[in-house]
């Protein structure tokens, strides 16, 4: 038995191939899954009941169990999903002026050991499935349906939950083809959908050729002798390959790439690393999310002041760079960056 969430299109329609069955009925599958949020076989009426029976003999279609749902004041929300090996993911759904966004997880854990981020603390454990990253969505949006919102208003995804995407490369691709799938999947515009990543240079050129997806990437650090000291990773590709990888990246013009920039006290945040960021940034189609730092019981880094945030991102923009300073949400419910956790440790 395996769960049907797993295929994307082309891979039902091989099965059904191979079954005897035209393939084109993968489509009519895929709205009831991910259009009309179907949760058994017997729903999907305008399939012969013999089809119903084989499909049902062959899958099922698996929801996360929502262990805990916490709410921020700020109206984030944080569900903690079990998986069905027991194991734990957390995701994020923030409320906007006119829509919603979800903070998706690709992995339990993480594996990039970067010294700042309480998930890393809980260390690897394993790569999510394709179903398991499209089923938080899916959560989510029968959520909305359960408070009678309208869940197309869930209309961005990040990919800035627990985990490194790019080290789960091909689940990953697998569960972008279904959210973007506009005729039949999830319908997100892929415009509206964000892959965040520590730097793994080969899988970001990947990506760019890939998929049409926004990319993010979290910088940092403007030396690489503090970035190594942070980011692992940094060791293996260090700025120049990063950013040459950027300054390369496959998108569509207009297109930025945002760069993520955690302001930590004492650390990245002096005047020298502000104007070092426009010069690194200068040949990149870039716009700079600064990230005040998240703090938690026991982190060693500190957030910044408001003043010294502001002077910062006010030098970017003195010399001509996109940027803003991120509105930390959920933070007393410990859903704000970084801060994902589920039940490591
Ligand atoms: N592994 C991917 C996806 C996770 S995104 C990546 O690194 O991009 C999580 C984001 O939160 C990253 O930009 C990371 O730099 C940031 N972050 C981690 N810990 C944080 C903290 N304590 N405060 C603020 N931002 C943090």
């Amino acid at each position: 038995m395996e769960n049907i969430l797993n295929f994307n299109r082309d891979d039902l329609a091989g099965w059904l191939g191979s079954n005897g069955i035209r393939p084109f009925r993968a489509g009519q599958i895929f709205k009831w899954l991910y259009i009309r949020q179907a949760d058994r076989f017997e729903q999907m009426t305008d399939l012969s009941k013999e089809l119903r029976q084989k499909l049902e003999d062959h899958f099922y279609i698996e929801r996360l169990v929502v262990e805990k749902k916490l709410v921020s004041i700020d109206g984030t929300e944080k569900f903690l999903h079990c998986l069905s090996d027991g194991q734990h993911i957390e995701s994020v759904l923030l409320p906007e002026k006119d829509h919603f966004t979800l903070c998706v997880s690709s992995q339990v854990g993480c594996a990039q050991n970067c010294q700042f981020c309480l998930t890393a603390k809980g260390g690897f454990i394993r790569n999510l499935k394709p179903a398991e990253m499209i089923s938080q969505i899916r959560d989510a949006r029968y959520y909305l349906i359960q408070k009678e919102i309208d869940p197309t208003k869930l209309s961005n995804i990040v990919f800035m939950g627990m985990g490194e995407p790019l080290a789960n490369y091909t689940n990953l691709v697998k569960a972008l083809e279904v959210i973007t799938d506009s005729d039949y999947g999830l319908k997100f515009s892929s415009r509206r959908v964000t892959v965040s990543t520590s730097g793994l240079v080969p899988k970001i050129t990947q990506l760019g050729l890939d998929t049409d997806v926004n990319l993010a990437v979290s910088l940092n650090a403007t030396t690489d002798e503090m970035r190594s000291r942070l980011m692992p990773i940094n060791k293996k590709y260090p700025l120049s390959q990063l950013l040459e990888a950027c300054r390369t990246f496959t998108m569509k013009p207009r297109k930025k790439i945002t760069i993520e920039y955690i302001l930590m006290k004492g650390v990245n945040d002096t005047k020298a690393d502000a104007l070092r960021l426009v010069t690194l940034l200068a040949p990149i189609k870039a716009k700079v999310n600064l990230i005040p730092f998240n703090e938690y019981d026991n982190s060693e880094f500190k957030r910044p002041s408001k003043d010294q945030i502001s002077e910062f991102l006010q030098i970017l923009l003195d010399r001509d760079l996109t940027g803003m300073t991120r509105k930390s949400k959920g933070e007393d419910i410990l859903a704000a960056c970084g801060q994902l956790k589920a039940k490591l440790y």
